[in-house]
């Protein structure tokens, strides 16, 4: 979404962009559909190993030495120092550690942080793959369309997938709470086929990737003496949609922050760095909790509300605010409320020709 590309300076080179996004189209489990579409660009879709070539490179470029296939095997703190052992052996001491290292973070786990992490009632597990389709599939898969992402249940109602068009491929994935996905595979496989029948198209799989979606970051524990959790390490995943990659990026903004305030107070204590739970706690709790909250309530809720807000300007402004970060989930009611007024003859203009075209 776009929050995440205003974190990294509100500007990606054109070359890593596949497709620039301007709305959602959900198709829902009973059967109705709801579009949200908007004049503001509310995402982009790329590659992931571009896009983190991308960020490696500016961060090389910003002084750090980067180190490939030096898994990291072991983590520890002490009062001087903070450790990591890699897997030849070598280790490397520095006064701070920032554990980025994804849902099955080692140095949470070597920390002893976030041990609920393996609860599968807390995180969400999804599977994806690109489909080479060509430019010409793109656009048939998108009806010429390919600026909108669209959201489509899975079979099980319990999960959903989506496919998201990006120049010449289709990213087509499932994700769903981690208690209903033990069979993650199969949901996937069938959703691939699911999809295929409804393009009338091939698709031929490639390579399938899986993983966790570390959830509930704010109510576990993502700082010790000398090190700060981020990211996917640390949970600050959104519950509903399973979005992480901005989150990520704000939690290491404010990690480095957090850090460099430390260094020059000279200060590494567990105690000293909470601030850095209280700076994402302030910035992600408001819509983790509404996330959580409307995931809860399952496609049901979505079906009861979405269809009946679909295609309302209202609706689709409010979508592209969130998407943009220009508000949080938890604004939302708020800004309809106020917005309202403004809004309603067209709201009561569209409810009239809804109903005159429905006796017609
Ligand atoms: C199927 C699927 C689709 C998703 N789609 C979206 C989406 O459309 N939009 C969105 O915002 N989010 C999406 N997410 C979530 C998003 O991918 C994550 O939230 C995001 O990547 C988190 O970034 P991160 O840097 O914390 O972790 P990661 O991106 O997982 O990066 C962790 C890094 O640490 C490295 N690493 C791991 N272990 C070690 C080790 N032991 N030693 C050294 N290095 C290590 C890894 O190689 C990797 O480079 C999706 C997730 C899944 C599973």
């Amino acid at each position: 979404m776009y929050h995440g590309i205003r974190v990294i300076g509100g500007h990606l080179p054109r070359r890593l962009v596949e497709q620039r996004i301007f709305g959602l189209r959900f198709s829902l489990p009973n059967g109705a559909k709801a579009e949200f579409v908007s004049d503001k660009m509310i995402g982009i879709t790329v590659f992931r190993n571009r896009f983190d070539e991308y960020l490696t490179k500016r961060a090389v470029d910003a002084g750090s030495e980067l180190m490939e296939d030096t898994p990291v095997i072991h983590a520890a703190t002490s009062d001087g120092t903070a450790i990591v052992r890699v897997k030849d052996g070598s280790e490397f001491h520095s006064r701070f550690l920032i554990g980025a290292d994804g849902v099955n973070s080692v140095v949470s786990r070597s920390l002893g942080l976030r041990p609920e992490r393996k609860d599968l009632t807390k995180v969400g597990l999804g599977m994806e793959s690109d489909f080479y389709v060509g430019e010409d599939g793109v656009d048939r898969a998108t009806n010429g369309n390919p600026s909108v992402l669209e959201i489509i249940p899975a079979r099980n109602r319990i999960s959903y997938g989506w496919i998201f068009p990006k120049r010449e491929h289709l990213a087509i994935g499932v994700a769903g709470s981690g208690v209903h996905m033990r069979a993650l595979r199969s949901v996937f496989d069938q959703f691939h086929r699911d999809v295929e029948e409804r393009l009338h198209m091939h698709l031929p799989l490639e390579k399938r990737r899986t993983c966790f979606l570390g959830g509930d970051g704010l109510g576990s524990r993502n700082v010790t003496d000398r090190a700060i959790l981020v990211g996917d390490a640390a949970g600050f995943v959104d519950p509903m949609m399973g979005e992480g990659i901005a989150y990520a990026m704000k939690s290491g903004v404010f990690a480095a922050a957090v850090i460099d305030s430390a260094i020059e107070e000279g200060k590494y204590d567990a105690a000293s760095l909470s601030e850095y739970q209280i700076l994402c706690k302030k910035e992600f709790s408001a819509n983790f909790r509404m996330a959580a909250w409307a995931g809860s309530r399952g496609t049901a809720f979505a079906e009861r509300i979405l269809p009946h807000v679909s295609g309302y300007k209202l609706a689709s402004d409010v979508m592209s605010m969130v998407a943009r970060g220009e508000i949080g989930y938890a604004d939302i009611p708020y800004l309809i409320l106020k917005s309202l007024p403004r809004q309603l003859p067209g709201v009561l203009m569209q409810v009239v020709k809804s109903k005159m075209s429905v006796s017609y």
